[in-house]
């Protein structure tokens, strides 16, 4: 009886998980230009666009696939980075916050 009681009361719940699921699992977004944090950081997702006047120490063979904080794969055209939780920066891309890999 327990058992059957506490699969009625689940059973919303299952359903409102696979509601969610198909968002959950899509793949993460890629960060725009446009979001407030990539401007304070002055992200570019081509590395070649960066403001030379505002990053005057930036060179163009600077790139998120060569950062230390670059989460995706080599080969990849984008992947995770912790400065930008739950999206995907361009491989080819560059922020301030760029750390050579070691
Ligand atoms: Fe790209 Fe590195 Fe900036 Fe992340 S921290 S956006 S990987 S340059």
């Amino acid at each position: 009886m327990t058992s059957r009681r506490t699969f009625i009361k689940l059973m919303p719940l299952a359903g409102v998980a696979a509601a969610i699921a198909p968002s959950v699992f899509a793949a993460p977004a890629a960060v725009t230009e446009t979001d407030p944090q990539a401007v304070s950081l002055g992200y570019k997702a081509d590395t070649s666009k960066v403001d030379a006047a505002k990053f005057p120490k930036h060179t163009k063979d600077q790139k998120c696939g060569g950062c230390q904080l670059y989460q995706g794969k080599a080969g990849d055209a984008s992947g995770p980075c912790p400065i930008f939780a739950g999206k995907v920066v361009s491989a080819n891309g560059w922020c301030s916050a760029y750390v050579k890999k070691a």
